[in-house]
């Protein structure tokens, strides 16, 4: 006779922590944390939580509105910094962003027989006729997927299938993995001899530095401006417009073409992208392509006046899904105003949030410039709480 076995049931969330650590890890805190909140969902093997700080830079005005912008870290006047440049921004009556394109990717690769075979999957999938009908299939996945093209590239006999869709509020990768797996399965009908080597075949791109992101576009593309007037540079950024456009060409763009720079043309964006990433309950892992950003500055109104820009092609941000539910990262998204789905336009929260990140950037470059340009970083962060030491790992 056939013995069926139950699996077990999984311990109560409290208990579950104890029994798998077996004890305490002296230092990390294990009590006062909500531990069902994150098991099955967000953390393995739980045997603690680390505690971050949060600081609050802002107001940063942006696009009218005031937003009090939530940054988890640990580096010393970094929060500071990026306030001054919130001040400066918004003494000079704001910032304005716009968002360029809004989706998520996922490319798997499949070996074909042949070069020949692969470049026939490649004509299949990206002709225009056939659009409709992978849509169709791809928006299965999710009542807020949509399909929104497929670029390939190859490699001999293999195939790279890069989908872009849009997922809402959602961050999207799980959204986006599902929709590509429902048109991998009807693909094969056709194609019985494409033989899928990996769901993700490493053109998405997902955590890595890559052209395609820069280029291309992944998640939100993002550009914010503003123009910081000549009395605000001089009072609240202590520098002149002349210095902070020549420093941004020698360092933000000739510097990092020397580095051979791929998307960091920015004094530290990912600074900021990270702090409000993991204050908000982002993946913090995809500071890697959401912190390309390239930063102009422009000497404008006869020179008087600075204009400052950020442009960011692969902010990757979502404000339901991951950790965005856990109690603490939703209480940052809700200062933000952009807590869990919109509801009535589906993808607005992630785009605000977005927005918000790109603002935040713009407000840490203007001020991490300034203090360069001044010549006053390590006068600062003396003055603030470092000992000399401890300088390189803020001076970006
Ligand atoms: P991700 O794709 O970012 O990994 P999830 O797989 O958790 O995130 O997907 C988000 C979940 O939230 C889906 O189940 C989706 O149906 C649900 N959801 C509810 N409202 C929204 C919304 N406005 N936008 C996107 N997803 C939403």
């Amino acid at each position: 006779m056939e013995v069926r076995r139950r699996a077990p049931l999984p311990p109560p969330p409290g208990r579950a922590v104890r029994r798998i650590t077996g004890r305490q890890i002296e230092g990390l805190p294990l009590d006062g944390f909500d531990y069902a909140s994150i098991l099955g969902q967000c953390c393995e093997l739980p045997v603690g939580y680390v505690q971050l700080p949060v600081g609050i830079a802002g107001p940063l005005l942006l696009d009218g509105q005031r937003f009090y912008v939530p940054m988890a870290t640990t580096e010393g006047c970094l929060v500071a910094s990026t306030n001054r440049g919130c001040k400066a921004i918004a003494e000079s009556g704001g910032a304005v962003s716009v968002v360029l394109r809004d989706g998520m990717t996922r490319a798997p690769v499949a070996r074909l027989p042949t070069a020949r075979r692969a470049a026939e999957l490649k004509a299949f999938l990206e002709d225009s006729v056939n659009f409709n009908t992978l849509s169709m299939v791809f928006n299965r996945s999710s009542r807020f997927a949509r399909l929104q093209g497929v670029q390939c590239a190859m490699a001999g006999r293999n195939l790279y299938m890069r989908f872009s869709c849009c997922t809402g509020d959602a961050m999207g990768m799980n959204m986006v993995s599902k929709g590509v797996q429902n048109v991998l399965d009807y693909l094969q009908d056709d194609f019985p001899d494409m033989d899928v080597i990996s769901i993700s075949g490493n053109f998405c791109s997902d955590k890595k530095p890559a052209a395609v992101n820069w280029i291309e576009g992944r998640g939100k593309s993002v550009v914010c401006e503003a123009v910081i007037k000549e009395d605000v540079v001089k009072k609240v950024l202590k520098t002149n417009v002349q210095s902070l456009v020549e420093l941004n060409v020698i360092k933000n763009l000739a510097g990092s073409a020397v580095a051979g720079a791929l998307g960091g043309f920015n004094a530290h964006a990912s600074n900021i992208v990270t702090a409000i990433f993991i204050a908000t309950g982002q993946d913090p892992a995809q500071n890697v392509e959401s912190s390309h950003c390239i930063t102009m500055l422009e000497a404008v109104n006869d020179g008087r006046d600075l204009h400052i820009s950020v442009t960011m092609p692969s902010i990757e941000v979502g404000t339901v899904g991951g950790g965005t539910q856990l109690a603490s990262q939703a209480a940052c998204l809700d200062l933000l105003g952009v807590k869990g789905a919109n509801r009535e336009s589906p993808g607005s929260n992630a785009r605000l949030l977005a927005t918000v990140v790109a603002g935040g950037v713009l407000a840490g470059e203007l001020s991490l410039l300034s203090a360069l340009a001044a010549g006053q970083l390590v006068k600062s962060h003396m003055k603030y709480n470092r000992s000399s030491k401890d300088m390189s790992k803020v001076i970006s």
